[in-house]
């Protein structure tokens, strides 16, 4: 038996995944704040939940995977002042940007998408039950959640060791190692403009956090298979979502908790406030596809940080750029061989199923790519099947004629009327000036083969 082995960060364990329904499994990642252009850092981790969902699939699981988009917060609020436009033409800006970015990194749109603008009806209901329950409070200048009042606070982060200060903080984001009373609903000031809700627990605007309990809950119900985002989210933000869901229903919020690692740069984490971020329109204006920054995160097991530089995603091309060489010469070759898939459909498989080990997986696809005794069309058969995990467009590689420039063509057609003549040596010599020039000619037994030296 093969099973689909995750660490759950929540018993710090690799458990064997089991779903609630047998064969349906209910997954939330917390998506992008739609404020600006999200960063490679951020796309590492939505391609980490692709590559779960994707896995799962693998499995012959039905996924039921829904995604928020957080359309206000503190930083929304923010930007959008900064940018001086309303808050809806700022997000719908960056959402839009956002999906972008996913279909160019060939990741499966989620099932269900919510924005939190449009489910503040959950949210008032949320707050209304935690506040019946005096798991929240009402101040002045917002609806707080006591963490005191909840018995098993802190356990996703293992907090418990922390001494609770009796304090309370109305931003969203919060010093880490504090953990402290956190605003459910924030009442109306002046610096947040014209975004509020006129509500019956008042006029104001939703914290983040209850935000994705709120969407969480209503799309998965009370009690959900998976949820994931990057480590930095642990505490706080998953750390209020369970608190919140589980004061209000009585029940456990999610059974598996999945954490990638970051996206490093030399200075450390990837991110906005540190300034050294880089998004995938940088990159590609750097003669890089978002498939080759694809190929380098799957290089990296997703609990590794990933140390980002040109160097390594300048290595991930060049393989990923002989990858594809190499498919479209098997399609060709049409060599009859043995029949392996059995043996690599089991090696591919423990290596995904061993909590998503794709540096394994990606060997295991190499090792069939270069294997000389595999029969060519179930190689390709094999190969696509891997890609609906990996999700590289392997599927889709087709030779692309190289379009050449005028001088080339008459550099060829000069060493063809040479070959013609049997004049090989000065016909060699003008190959190696067109390789001079940047394109690579091979002679095959019909013809010859030309591509542009990478
Ligand atoms: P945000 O748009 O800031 O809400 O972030 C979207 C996702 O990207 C969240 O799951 C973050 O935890 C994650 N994230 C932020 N910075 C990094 C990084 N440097 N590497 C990997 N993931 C990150
Ligand atoms: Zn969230």
């Amino acid at each position: 038996m093969n099973e689909l082995k995750l660490y759950n960060t929540l018993t710090r364990k690799i458990e064997t995944f089991k779903p609630i329904k047998k064969k349906q499994v209910g997954m939330y990642s917390c998506g992008p704040t739609v404020y600006n252009c999200a960063h490679i850092g951020n796309l590492r981790t939505f391609i980490l939940n692709d590559l779960l969902k994707r896995t799962l699939i693998y499995n012959n699981y039905k996924v039921k995977h829904v995604m928020n988009i957080t359309d206000v917060d503190d930083k929304t609020i923010k930007a959008s002042q900064e940018e001086n436009i309303s808050l809806n033409e700022l997000t719908t800006k960056y959402e839009k940007s956002f999906f972008q970015d996913v279909e160019e990194l060939n990741i499966i749109k989620p099932n269900i998408t919510l924005r939190a603008t449009e489910n503040i009806k959950e949210v008032i209901n949320l707050i209304k039950i935690l506040l019946e329950k005096s798991y929240a409070y009402k101040t002045s200048d917002g609806i707080y959640f006591s963490i005191s009042k909840f018995k098993n606070y802190g356990k996703l982060a293992q907090l418990e060791k922390i001494k609770i200060k009796k304090s309370r903080v109305l931003t969203d984001e919060y010093d880490k190692t504090n953990p402290q009373d956190f605003a459910l609903w924030k009442f109306h000031t002046s610096s947040d403009g014209d975004v509020f809700w006129e509500t019956e627990i008042g006029r104001g605007r939703p914290g983040w956090h209850i935000e994705c309990s709120a969407m969480a809950m209503k799309s998965l119900g009370k009690t959900f298979d998976i949820h994931s985002g990057a480590v930095d989210l642990m505490f706080p933000h998953h750390t209020n979502e369970i608190a919140q869901s589980e004061a209000a229903t009585g029940k456990k919020f999610v059974n598996f908790w999945i954490h990638g690692e970051f996206l490093n740069m030399k200075e450390g984490k990837m991110s906005k406030s540190l300034g050294n971020i880089l998004t995938l329109k940088e990159i590609k204006s750097q003669g890089f596809s978002p498939l080759h920054f694809r190929y380098l995160c799957l290089l990296t097991h997703y609990r590794k940080p990933l140390n980002f530089t040109f160097e390594n995603l300048e290595a991930a091309k060049n393989t990923y750029e002989r990858l594809k060489r190499k498919i479209i010469e098997i399609k060709k070759e049409r060599l009859k061989g043995q029949d392996k898939t059995k043996y690599y459909n089991l090696t591919f498989l423990e290596a995904i199923n061993d909590e998503l080990n794709t540096p394994k997986a990606i060997q295991t696809l190499w090792q069939v790519v270069d294997d000389l005794n595999f029969d060519s069309k179930l190689k390709i058969k094999l190969i696509e099947k891997f890609d609906s995990v990996l999700g590289l467009g392997l599927k889709k590689i087709k030779e692309e004629k190289a379009k050449l420039p005028v001088y080339i063509k008459e550099l060829i057609i000069g060493r063809q009327e040479l070959r013609k003549q049997k004049k090989f040596a000065e016909a060699d010599m003008l190959r190696e000036k067109i390789k001079s020039l940047g394109y690579l000619i091979e002679d095959k037994p019909n013809g010859f083969e030309i591509r542009k030296v990478e």
